[in-house]
């Protein structure tokens, strides 16, 4: 099998109610710049990774998957998917003017199609291709009602309707508010309405300073919080080991990490302890693989970031030890032939061969915005 051509796209997706905010971003839709590797056997691998539908950058990314790493991969074997995960990020111009942003966001996509063709042409979910137990239970947790934005009132009803409609044992609220003493009044009335069993995490985006983080922080474990998520600038290893300390609430990051160097400091440093990779950003999933495999042999568990809207990781989850838990956020689910779905607060096993990543082609013709 090789790989004959890469046809970039950019789609961009309505979010939730016309627009949600956390701390630091605010999105009307969310942006999907990605690629299908195609190949001479009549087989093609679907990858993109996730931005806020910025179309300037989603361009430079589509630019760098097909004119910095298009040409590596024209005329090879896509199963050969390691392999050319090497030469892409030792690629010279890579070195020089990349491994994060832009061109990581790239080739993350691209590794994704590539393991997608690789599990398309085995005939197998990528679960199943990784060794996945396809009884594992996946526990969804649901952001989609903590937004920032959401009235205090609108934010318990959407948490409460999570709980006791939908079926999810977990939901997760954003905090970010100028006085820290809102957030927790915020806090205090979901934990309020969704009663002691559910889970509740909440997530400051990296909006906090440790100062406000230790006076404030401290208080969350009054309302049993199951992780404070970015609760620092999003690189800042010492202030993030020093507030895990001094809180009881355990910490969660790296969503914003772009490679397996970026998390050791972290978590050699025990300034973690939910380790967050997101497949669209740090490589893929050659690369998120590494992650967990670092996360594992320190014993720390794996809750990845919702960037991929869940395709992806819902077979990676399933295939690694280390996880047992994904974030759910439904705005691009119509987007999928087989799109990631949760029943009784737990994610259902996909069938279909591949990584979860194919596209319909109603959604393809609807929401690209690349001409
Ligand atoms: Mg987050």
């Amino acid at each position: 099998m090789k790989i004959t051509q890469l046809d970039p796209f950019i789609l961009h997706v309505p979010v939730t109610r016309g627009g949600i905010a956390d701390s630091t971003h605010s999105v009307t839709h969310w942006g999907m710049p990605g690629v299908v590797i195609r190949t001479d056997v009549g087989l093609s691998g679907f990858g993109y990774c996730g931005t806020h539908a910025h179309l300037p950058s989603d361009k430079l990314i589509t630019s760098a998957m097909t004119d910095l790493f298009g040409p590596l991969l024209i005329g090879q074997d896509p199963r050969k998917v390691r392999h050319l995960y090497r030469a892409m990020d030792r690629e010279p111009v890579n070195i020089w003017i990349g491994r994060a942003g832009v061109t990581q966001m790239a080739l993350s996509a691209i590794d994704i199609a590539l393991w997608d063709l690789k599990a398309k042409a085995a005939d197998q979910p990528l679960w199943q291709l990784l060794g996945g137990d396809p009884e594992k239970r996946i526990v969804g947790y649901n952001t989609d009602g903590g937004w920032l934005n959401w009235p205090t009132d609108q934010l318990v009803d959407d948490c409460k309707r999570m709980i006791e409609v939908e079926g999810f044992h977990a939901v997760k609220m954003k905090l970010g508010k100028p006085q820290p003493m809102e957030d927790l009044r915020r806090v205090e009335a979901v934990r309020r309405a969704i009663g002691d069993d559910a889970r509740l995490m909440v997530d400051a985006n990296g909006k906090w300073h440790l100062a406000d983080a230790m006076q404030y922080g401290r208080r969350l474990r009054d309302y049993d919080v199951t992780w404070f998520e970015e609760p620092l600038w999003h690189d800042d290893v010492t202030n993030h080991a020093t507030l895990a300390k001094a809180i009881d609430t355990p910490i969660a990051l790296g969503e914003l990490l772009y490679n397996v160097d970026q998390f050791r400091p972290f978590i050699e440093a025990g300034a973690v302890h939910y380790v967050q990779p997101d497949v669209m950003r740090l490589g893929g999933i050659t690369a998120w693989l590494q992650v967990a495999e670092l996360a594992d042999a320190h014993r720390l568990p794996l809750v990845p970031h919702h960037g991929d809207m869940m395709q992806a990781q819902i077979h990676l989850c399933i295939a690694h030890r280390s996880c047992w838990m994904l974030e759910y956020i439904p705005w691009t689910l119509d987007c999928f032939e087989e799109p990631a779905r949760v029943v009784d607060g737990a994610y259902t096993t996909p069938t279909q061969p591949g990584a979860g990543t194919t596209l319909r082609d109603d959604a393809l013709a609807r929401f690209n915005v690349l001409t």
